[in-house]
């Protein structure tokens, strides 16, 4: 894996960097992210915040009391979703990755509320809810 990974936005507004190893990758099927990403599925990977810069002004949305979705003003592509539970993480949408191939996911998370028919047949494990430690 690159040591640094670059993506944008579809419009190209907004770019940005990660920095070393995420701390994990997964798939999640909440109805926020399908909401937020209008995708049946969010593909994040969780990085110490620190660990993420930025060029471009986002707009953000609080989802909820745990965090902030932040996307381009411009284009509406989903960069981020900040941590504000006091964790200092932010997680970057893959897809928005220039190689999104370079992060595969680790497991699915909230498969409750997974679209019935989308096919998610791998061998990743799955969890109900949130993925426990995360
Ligand atoms: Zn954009
Ligand atoms: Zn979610």
């Amino acid at each position: 894996m690159a040591d640094i990974l670059h993506g944008h936005c579809l419009c190209g507004a907004l770019s940005y960097q990660c920095r070393g190893k995420p701390l994990a990758v997964t798939y999640c099927h909440c109805r926020a992210c399908q909401l937020a990403s209008g995708a049946p599925v969010y593909l994040g990977a969780l990085y110490p915040r620190e660990a993420v810069s930025w060029q471009g002004a986002t707009t953000a949305y609080r989802s909820s009391p745990l965090g902030l979705r932040h996307f381009c003003p411009v284009c509406g592509s989903t960069l981020f979703y900040e941590c504000t539970d006091g964790s200092g993480q932010l997680e970057i949408t893959v897809p928005t990755l220039e190689h999104p191939e370079a992060l595969p996911a680790e497991c699915h998370e909230w498969t409750r509320s997974a679209i019935p028919g989308f096919d998610i047949a791998d061998a990743l494990p799955r969890h109900p809810e949130g993925a426990p430690g995360l």
